[in-house]
């Protein structure tokens, strides 16, 4: 921590690499219908098996290779990362490498009781994000697709506060028909409690999910439900690239954001990568290939050879699928489902 950033390998359009999104496996134990729809992830489902998961010394060198690529951020993910055994043991070792700014895990909060919070926390994560889309039984057990209620993942935002997490960030997807309402629902349960609730416009990821583009509640209008009743004011972004917009509310009861990926891409500032389970690197979300770095990490390919792998990838990525869907539809097939390369 604390050091000089590494200098910046830029891509076609002179974004840097500044983040990471490591994806700890492909498995979750939900079937959100947005994400991992039943139907398709049912008992037949073949994800993937554990000796292609990439191992914590993968995961560990390869994270020092994009740190001295200039990555400073790096989030945990999934899938549901809480199923990986021995999480707070990747977290130390993560934590403790030089130039890791910013480490950071996103759950489903099932699994994240307080014992697992305080040891994680014990290990040096600094920041939890648990998703969260409604806050009555019905709507969230119908969205989870495994009847999950409410009150274990309330339990699991307070056990992540108590251990010292804060702000907790919680995500919601917002679909059209279905949990809108739960939009001032959310607003009003944390305001005053200092933890910030982040609206995602429902995205495209995948080629699973059945995405209509009359299913999105665009972020304007989630802003619009929740200035009528508590008046929101525009707050700067913290860092450049940041892909939430910050309102805080007008009479100092907090703080929320929304991430308009749909109505509001931000391709432009766009500065992540992604590392599937297995070791793939995709420089999107919405990508349909990744290249493979587990291959050459286990024939022996020394953090040089890595390096260049991963900075020629990045100096040749021209992606900005959400700004070309803005403009012109969504336009490919194929798109890796999130769940595996790492939402
Ligand atoms: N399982 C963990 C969780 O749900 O928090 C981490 C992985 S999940 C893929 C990461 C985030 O992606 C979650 O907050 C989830 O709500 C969001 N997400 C999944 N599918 C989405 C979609 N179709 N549109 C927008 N956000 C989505
Ligand atoms: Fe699992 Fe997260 Fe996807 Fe829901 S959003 S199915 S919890 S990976
Ligand atoms: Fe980044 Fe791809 Fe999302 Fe654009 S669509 S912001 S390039 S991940």
């Amino acid at each position: 921590m604390g050091r000089a950033p590494s200098p910046a390998v830029l891509d076609r359009l002179s974004r840097p690499l500044r983040d990471v999104r490591i994806s700890l496996t492909d498995r979750c134990n939900f079937r959100c219908q947005y994400c991992m729809p039943r139907e398709v992830f049912g008992p037949g489902f073949r994800f993937l098996p554990t000796a292609e998961l990439l191992t914590f010394d993968e995961i560990e060198r390869l994270a020092r290779v994009f740190v001295s690529l200039g990555v400073d951020k790096v989030r945990l993910t999934g899938g549901e990362p809480l199923l990986r055994p021995r999480l707070p043991e990747l977290v130390a070792r993560l934590a403790r490498i030089p130039g890791v700014e910013d480490l950071a895990l996103t759950t489903n909060g099932f699994l994240l009781t307080p014992e697992r919070a305080s040891a994680l926390r014990a290990a040096g994560l600094g920041r939890v994000t648990v998703s969260l889309d409604a806050l009555d039984d019905a709507t969230f057990a119908s969205l989870n697709g495994v009847g999950v209620g409410v009150e274990r993942i309330l339990a699991a935002v307070r056990a992540a506060a108590e251990a010292g997490f804060s702000p907790v960030k919680l995500n919601a997807v917002v679909k059209r028909g279905v949990n809108e309402h739960a939009v001032v629902d959310l607003a009003g349960r944390f305001r005053h409690t200092g933890h910030v609730v982040r609206f995602i416009e429902y995205m495209d990821v995948g080629s699973t999910n059945g995405w209509r583009f009359e299913d999105v509640v665009p972020a304007r209008e989630i802003l619009d439900r929740i200035a009528a009743r508590w008046p929101l004011v525009p707050v700067a972004p913290a860092r450049p690239g940041e892909v939430a917009r910050r309102y805080r509310y007008a009479d100092g009861a907090g703080e929320i954001g929304v991430i308009a990926s749909i109505t509001q891409p931000f391709c432009h500032g766009c500065t992540r990568a992604r590392l599937s389970a297995d070791g793939r690197l995709y420089t999107c979300l919405f990508a349909a290939e990744g290249l493979d770095l587990r291959t050459p990490l286990r024939q022996g390919a020394d953090d040089g050879e890595i390096r260049r792998l991963v900075a020629g990838v990045w100096r040749l990525r021209i992606d900005r699928y959400s700004e070309e869907r803005a403009e012109q539809g969504p336009s490919r097939a194929n798109k890796v489902e999130m769940s595996r390369l790492g939402g």
